[in-house]
């Protein structure tokens, strides 16, 4: 008999945190070759995006902030490639393998688990212009471009030039905007010792978001203490303030202001994967509607979880609310989809996903963090001590853990480096072209093609 074959789509929080759940439960099944576990995913590491600010500001290598999965996933298959469509009715994925061939991949039980992406606007000048921080690539491409805008602005004599090189602006007031213009700030700030010709008021960083506090999460007193710090620190910060227009050489704020520069980072929030976009099934504020067991209402083998699902927070009175997009939100609400997968397959009692925020940590650089872990507000080193205690708690293997602290120590003793890697001189890096989506299948592409190759449905 055919092994019952679970798919995993993705292997970041959600994904690779359900495959390790699945082969812990379903160790001896696997063994014995009644069910396959595959795990599709276009990278060969689980990335810990909490720590990508630390990575764009040099504190922390590219490398330390990854996660092996030859290394962690145990039992499951691997396949490096992307899905880039789904059959619901015929119970297949489409999938582009990394080497470009299309292969068809028949499930009985299919996680989705693909993520999100950066949350774009129609904004003039935003796809040619925006720099993104949602994967390694992009953390990487930032430094390298910050470095090399101190670099240019030290060797020009054309002042209105200088002054644009060193100007940099972040859109977005969330944890991940914040923590981004924070961390690099300061990077910028001890730039200033290794580039002479500089003059410690030209570096400005602008920080800009629609909403009226920044990062609301937090809770109005702790939000106000992390807009006072940075406000000392001497970055501007705009709210209830959008931007018009970007070009080459400027950013045309809301509010009338513009700010001439090179350099645009785009952090105003998340969308989902385009691949649930295309599925064809119901979408909630354009995540795929789930129930409480993880589960699609209209498709019961099929699970979601992690920032392309709304999944319903049982914690709120409000029956609408769902669950905001984290980590710490993704990786637990992995347990539950891999015990109801288990249980789907059993024929036992699915359970219903519910779990109380811990809190949130945020990383202002230095010594410098807030923090309200478990509804306790913080500030400053305490704060720090308790930011980072959490992600090495939070981080999945020990090696990883051990590479992220070396990386602090390293830095804390030996400094910042201001080395631009090079690697992407030619390319103008900004969302469009590193979180590309045009490679994904309509719901009518995908059955076009089950027509055209005559795939059987799997059930
Ligand atoms: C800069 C930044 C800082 C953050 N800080 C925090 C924080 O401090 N605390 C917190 O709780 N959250 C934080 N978050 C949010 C958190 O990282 C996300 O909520 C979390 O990563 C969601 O987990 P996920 O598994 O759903 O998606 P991801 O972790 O993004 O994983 C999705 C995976 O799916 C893969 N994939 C995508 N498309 C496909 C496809 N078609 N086929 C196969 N695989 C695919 C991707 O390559 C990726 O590996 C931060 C996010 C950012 C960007």
């Amino acid at each position: 008999m055919a092994a019952e074959r679970i798919v995993v789509v993705g292997a970041g929080f959600a994904g690779l945190e359900c495959v390790k759940r699945l082969e812990h439960k379903l160790r001896s099944e696997i063994d014995r070759g009644e069910i396959e576990v595959v795990v599709v995913s276009p990278h060969d590491y689980m990335l810990y995006l909490p720590l990508l600010p630390q990575v764009a500001s040099g504190v922390i290598t590219t490398q330390a902030v990854t996660v092996s999965l030859p290394r962690a996933v145990k039992r499951a298959h691997r396949l490096p490639g992307s899905v880039i469509g789904v059959d619901l009715e015929r119970s297949t994925c489409v999938v582009r393998k990394i080497s470009g061939d299309v292969v068809d991949l028949p499930y009985d039980r299919l996680v989705l688990a693909p993520g999100s992406v950066t949350r774009k606007f129609d904004i003039p000048g935003l796809d040619e212009h925006a720099l993104g921080m949602k994967n390694l690539a992009e953390a990487a491409y930032l430094r390298d471009h910050v470095i090399s805008q101190l670099e240019l602005a030290n060797a020009s004599t054309d002042d209105a030039e200088r002054a644009a090189r060193c100007q940099f602006v972040v859109v977005g007031g969330g944890y991940a905007g914040t923590e981004t213009a924070a961390c690099l700030q300061l990077l910028t700030e001890s730039a200033l010792k290794r580039f002479p010709r500089l003059d410690p008021g030209l570096v400005r960083w602008t920080l800009v978001d629609i909403a009226p506090r920044l990062m609301p999460e937090l809770g109005v007193r702790l939000g106000e203490q992390a807009l006072d710090l940075l406000r000392r620190r001497g970055i501007e910060i705009k709210l209830e303030t959008g931007v018009e227009e970007v070009t080459d050489e400027e950013v045309t704020l809301t509010d009338g202001t513009v700010l001439p520069t090179r350099t645009l980072v785009w952090t105003a929030g998340v969308t989902s994967s385009p691949l649930v976009k295309n599925l064809g099934v119901d979408l909630v504020r354009g995540r795929l509607k789930v129930g409480a067991d993880l589960r699609l209402p209209s498709h019961e083998r099929v699970f979601a979880l992690g920032d392309c699902a709304a999944v319903p927070d049982l914690t709120q009175d409000d029956p609408e609310a769902i669950c905001p997009p984290t980590a710490q939100h993704a990786s637990r609400m992995a347990t539950t989809a891999a015990d109801n997968v288990v249980a789907s397959l059993r024929g036992e009692a699915l359970r219903r996903y519910k779990h109380h925020d811990l809190g949130l940590v945020v990383d202002l650089g230095g010594t410098q963090a807030v923090a309200h872990p478990l509804g306790v507000q913080l500030t400053g080193a305490v704060a720090q001590a308790v930011t980072r205690g959490y992600h090495v708690f939070a981080l999945p293997l020990t090696r990883t853990r051990l590479r992220v602290i070396a990386n602090w120590v390293l830095h804390l003793f030996g400094g910042d480096e201001f080395i631009r890697i090079g690697f992407l001189s030619g390319a103008k890096g900004t969302v469009e072209e590193f979180e590309s989506a045009d490679a994904y299948l309509s719901a009518d592409e995908v059955r076009d093609r089950a027509q055209t190759s005559g795939t059987a449905p799997r059930r």
